[in-house]
C-alpha cells in the first residue's frame, strides 16, 4: 500500500548538503521546512535551490515551506548565564535605560508586554524549563518570583499562558523573509503564533499582492488562537499543531484534546492539518524511538491528519534519515490495519463539486482494490478529494500546473504528477495518466480505476465520474 499521511522534515545543519537532501527524500519526505527563525537569506538560498534539484533528479515532487518567525518574545543578553532558584525575584524591564533594581534583572523586547500583563500571570521561559509568577507591573517593569528554577541564558523564549498579547502578526523580518520565499517559489508560507483571521488575511493579501500562488498556514500555538479556531481554520490553506509552545501556553494535560479538537475543526472545515513537535525527539540523539513516539504516531495518523512533522529531529538530529525511515514505516504500518483510520470527514457537501467528489469516493471505496484519479487544472477537485478522507484508494492526481502539484504534495494519500493535457481529447489524457503509472509500478493491469475530473475537455468544465480499467 501507498502511504498516506505526508511527511514534513525541517532542515537544518544536519541536512543541508545534497546528499542529505537526497536521502531525506528516498526515505519518504514529501515536504521540507525552512525555519526562519535560523538561517541566513543566503543559506535558505543555497538550500532551497539544492531540494529542487535533489527532487528533479529522483524524479519526485517535493514542496517547500517558509515558516515566518512572526513576533516572539524574548529575554535580553545576559552576561552571565543566571542559575534561578524557586523564590528569586526577577525584573523585565521594557527600556533598557530603566535602572534595574534587582540585581536579576535583564531586558524583554516587547514594549507591550506590561499592557497584556498583570500581578498573578505566569511567565514561562525557554518551553516552560523556567516559570515565574508575575508579582508586580509597573510601565517599564515587571517583577517575578521565581516557580520552577534553573539555568537561564540570554535572550530565552517567552510564553505568556492564557494572556492575550497585541503583538503584530509580522515583524520586519517577517516582510523581508516572505520576499525572499516569493522570489524563490515556496509552496506554503507558515505563519508563527497567529492569533486571528486577519493575520493569515495580511499574508494571502501581501502574496496576492506579489503574484504568488503560495497557501498560507496558521500555526496555532497558544489559548488565544485557539479562541479564534475556527475563523483561523476558515481563514488558512491550513493548520499547524504547534504542540512546542502549546505546551507551553496551555495546561499540558489540554495539549492532546487540543490536537483532537483542532483535527476536527481542519476536517469540518475541509482543510490541512499538520501536527507538529516532539514526533520522534529521542531520536535527535537516539537511533530507535522511544514506545509512546511511536503511539503518539499512532494517534496522528488515526485521527487521519494530512501531515506529521519533524522539527530538530531532522535540522540538527544525530539520524535526520533513520527519523524519516521510522515515520514511513510506523504510518504504513498504521495505515494498513487501520484504513478508513477514525473519522471519516463530517464536512458538509457544499457545492456540486463536494457530491460529485464524495459519489467518486463512496464508489472507490465499494470496488476493492481500486485506486483514484483526478484531473485537475487548479487543483481543486484534487484537494477535495483528500479532504473527503477516502479509505484505502490512493489518488493520483494530474494537473499541468507545477505548482498546483507542488500543493498537493501536503494532501493525505494524494500523489500528484504534472502532465501536459491535450485539449478537447479526454481519453488521451487517461491513457498517457495510466501508462505513467503502469511504467513506475503504481498500477498493475486490470486495477479497478475511479475516473474524476473537470478539466478534460476544452470548452466547458463537464464534472464526470468514469470507471476503468488500468
Ligand atoms: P516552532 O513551531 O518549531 O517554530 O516553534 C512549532 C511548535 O511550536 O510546535
Ligand atoms: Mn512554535
Amino acid at each position: 500500500m501507498m502511504r498516506k499521511t505526508k511527511i514534513l522534515c525541517t532542515l537544518g545543519p544536519a541536512t543541508e548538503s545534497p546528499e542529505a537532501l537526497a536521502r531525506l527524500i528516498t526515505a519518504g519526505a514529501d515536504m521540507f521546512r525552512l525555519n526562519m527563525s535560523h538561517g541566513s537569506h543566503q543559506w535558505v538560498r543555497t538550500v532551497c535551490q539544492r531540494i529542487r534539484e535533489a527532487a528533479e533528479s529522483l524524479r519526485r515532487d517535493v514542496a517547500v515551506l517558509m515558516d515566518l518567525t512572526g513576533p516572539s518574545i524574548r529575554t535580553g543578553d545576559l552576561a552571565e548565564a543566571w542559575q534561578l532558584t524557586p523564590g528569586d525575584t526577577v525584573e523585565l524591564r521594557t527600556d533598557e535605560t530603566v535602572p534595574a533594581i534587582t540585581p536579576l534583572s535583564t531586558t524583554v523586547n516587547y514594549a507591550g508586554i506590561t499592557k497584556d500583563i498583570k500581578a498573578g500571570d505566569s511567565i514561562a521561559i525557554d518551553g516552560g524549563m523556567i516559570l515565574l509568577r508575575t508579582t508586580e507591573v509597573s510601565d517599564k517593569r515587571i517583577l517575578a518570583t521565581v516557580v520552577n528554577g534553573g539555568e537561564m541564558k540570554s535572550r530565552r523564549h517567552i510564553n505568556l499562558p492564557g494572556v492575550a498579547v497585541n503583538l503584530p502578526p509580522l515583524t520586519r523580518k517577517d516582510y523581508l523573509d516572505l520576499d525572499l520565499g516569493v522570489e524563490l517559489g515556496v509552496d506554503f508560507f507558515a505563519l508563527s503564533f497567529a492569533r486571528e483571521p486577519a493575520h493569515i488575511q495580511h499574508v494571502q493579501l501581501l502574496l496576492e499582492q506579489r503574484n504568488s500562488k503560495a497557501r498560507v498556514i496558521a500555526k496555532i500555538e497558544n489559548q488565544q488562537a485557539l479562541n479564534n479556531l475556527d475563523a483561523l481554520v476558515e481563514a488558512s490553506g491550513g493548520i499547524m499543531v504547534a504542540r512546542g509552545d502549546l505546551g507551553s501556553e496551555c495546561p499540558i494535560e489540554d495539549l492532546p484534546i487540543i490536537q483532537r479538537r483542532i483535527v476536527e475543526r481542519c476536517s469540518w472545515h475541509g482543510r490541512k492539518v499538520i501536527v507538529a513537535t516532539q514526533m520522534l525527539e529521542s531520536m535527535i540523539e537516539n537511533p530507535v524511538p522511544t514506545r509512546a513516539e511511536v503511539t503518539d504516531i499512532f494517534n496522528a495518523v488515526i485521527e487521519q491528519v494530512d501531515c506529521v512533522m519533524l522539527s530538530g529531529e531532522t535540522s540538527v538530529g544525530k539520524y535526520p534519515d533513520k527519523c524519516v525511515e521510522v515515520l514511513d514505516r510506523v504510518i504504513r504500518r498504521i495505515e494498513e490495519s487501520y484504513p478508513s483510520g477514525r473519522f471519516a470527514s463530517d464536512a458538509p457537501l457544499k457545492t456540486n463539486k463536494h457530491k460529485t467528489v464524495k459519489a467518486a469516493i463512496v464508489l472507490a471505496n465499494s470496488i476493492p482494490g481500486s485506486k483514484l484519479m483526478v484531473f485537475t487544472l487548479r487543483g481543486v477537485m484534487a484537494h477535495l478529494l483528500a479532504h473527503q478522507r477516502p479509505e484505502s484508494a490512493p489518488i493520483f492526481a494530474f494537473t499541468p500546473k507545477l505548482h498546483v502539484s507542488r500543493t498537493l504534495c501536503m494532501a493525505r494519500g494524494v500523489h500528484p504528477f504534472v502532465m501536459e493535457f491535450i485539449k478537447g481529447s479526454p481519453d488521451t489524457n487517461i491513457r498517457a495518466a495510466l501508462d505513467l503509472l503502469r511504467e513506475r509500478g503504481l498500477v498493475q493491469k486490470g486495477d479497478p480505476i475511479v475516473i474524476l475530473s473537470d478539466a478534460l475537455h476544452d470548452e466547458m468544465t463537464v464534472e464526470a465520474i468514469l470507471l476503468r480499467e488500468a
